[in-house]
């Protein structure tokens, strides 16, 4: 699908003027870090709303440091809990799913779509149809409705920017020609804590071990999806929905060092990349500034000190959930809302020791034929029917984990 993503400059942040701002799932590793930015640029940020799931301690205190206009707690039964926590500011509270679409409806200048998991869908669609400029970290979003998300974002004329760091790279490497003259995305991809692991020790690790991203610091789902890859495969679905190309023209390297965030090879032969320490503080301060730049507290890139850069084909026999995501992108229809619901089931499996680490794929390919059995191949023709999709995955995963 065509970019949508706006390049337009007469509608970007005048970085001198204050910019409001809302941040969906502001618990969260996106969230805090988004706010650690407005913490030290107060003069250029003004929050409208926060929300998060069930953390309400954190919520309340990051309301009222932020002075936020209003908070929500996904979980409606603490609501009363907030209330209590925000008393005697001057933040309103909401609960539930309608205080979430609420809270992305608000006018504001940017929207960090930072929760975790389609949940984050219909609020971060909520943000696209106000016409907030949306920040999308929310992958998940683009994996479970792709088509459907890109036409709002097109009918609303909404500004999209990337966060997820190899997007962001390669957004900051197009240049603004035609798109016959980009010949492929290279995508890097760290390859996980498991990168060097033989199939056999791959049957072992522990969720504690999957846990420990060796460059990145993030949430507990995308940490597992780095691990098993999967989340390479996810973001080869983002990209194709964000970037003029065809599912040939995207590729992966795995580089270990976590430094060039992705490239665009072009049809001269030129590769054009975008590198730095990974800190998500760098991709974040790029989709709250442009197009001009902010100030992060971000570390200068050392290349005489880091000394090499290497790289290395992924390998798809052990880490299979990298074959499937292809497959899945290629073959579209619902497999894409299918594999993204049953992969997030899988991974809460895995936590809870329920599922082995390689039994992570083999699970989302299984569900995937069950459901469309059932179901059909379909592509989704509403956001109602990618999340029955969703739902109805979720439901068949959780019994057949029992089984
Ligand atoms: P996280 O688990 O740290 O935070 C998720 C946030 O969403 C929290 O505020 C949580 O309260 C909220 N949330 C979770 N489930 C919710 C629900 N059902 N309803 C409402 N709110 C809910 O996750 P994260 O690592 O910050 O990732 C957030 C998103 O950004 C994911 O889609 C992830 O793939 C993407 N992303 C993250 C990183 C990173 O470095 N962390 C990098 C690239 C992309
Ligand atoms: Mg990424």
């Amino acid at each position: 699908m065509e970019a949508d993503i706006s390049r337009e400059t007469s509608v970007g942040c005048d970085i001198s003027a204050k910019k409001t701002l809302t941040v969906l799932g502001a618990t969260g590793s996106i969230g805090t870090s988004t706010l650690d930015l407005v913490g030290r640029n107060r003069d250029k940020f003004q929050v409208v709303a926060l929300t998060a799931n069930r953390n309400v301690a954190e919520l309340a205190e990051l309301a009222r440091r932020f002075d936020a206009r209003l908070a929500v707690i996904g979980e409606e039964n603490l609501f009363g809990e907030l209330k209590e926590a925000l008393a005697g500011t001057d933040t309103a509270v909401a609960a539930g799913e309608q205080g979430l679409l609420e809270a992305a409806a608000l006018p504001a200048d940017i929207t960090m779509a930072g929760i975790m998991g389609a949940a984050g869908l219909k609020p971060t669609l909520a943000a696209v149809r106000q016409g907030n400029r949306v920040a999308l970290a929310n992958k998940e979003c683009l994996v479970a409705a792709g088509a459907l998300f890109m036409r709002e974002v097109g009918h609303y004329k909404t500004q999209l920017l990337p966060v997820d760091s190899e997007h962001s790279a390669v957004f900051q490497s197009l240049d603004n020609g035609p798109s016959e003259q980009i010949s492929k995305i290279i995508l890097t991809a760290s390859g996980g804590p498991f990168r060097s692991f033989s199939a056999e020790q791959l049957r072992h690790v522990t969720p504690a071990q999957a846990l420990k991203h060796p460059n990145w610091s993030m949430g507990r789902k995308i940490s597992i999806d780095s691990a098993t890859m999967m989340n390479k495969g996810l973001e080869l679905i983002e990209a194709l929905h964000l970037f003029p190309v065809g599912p040939e023209q995207l590729d992966i390297v795995v580089h270990p060092q976590s430094i060039i965030h992705s490239m665009v090879s072009y049809v001269d032969g030129s590769v054009v990349a975008q590198l730095g320490v990974p800190d998500m503080r760098t991709p974040i301060a790029y989709a709250l500034s442009w197009p001009q730049r902010m100030v992060a507290p971000i570390e200068q890139l050392d290349l005489a000190k880091i000394a090499g850069l290497s790289f290395e084909s992924p390998d798809e026999a052990r880490f299979p959930a990298l074959k499937l995501a292809r497959e899945t992108l290629l073959a579209g229809g619902n497999a894409p809302t299918i594999m993204n619901a049953a992969n997030e089931v899988a991974v809460d499996l895995f936590l809870g020791e329920k599922l082995t680490f390689p039994e992570i794929p083999s699970f989302c390919e299984g569900m995937i034929e069950q459901v469309q059995a059932r179901e059909g191949h379909e592509c989704p023709g509403s956001v109602e029917e990618v999340l029955e999709i969703d739902h109805i995955t979720r439901i068949m995963a959780q019994s057949s984990a029992i089984v």
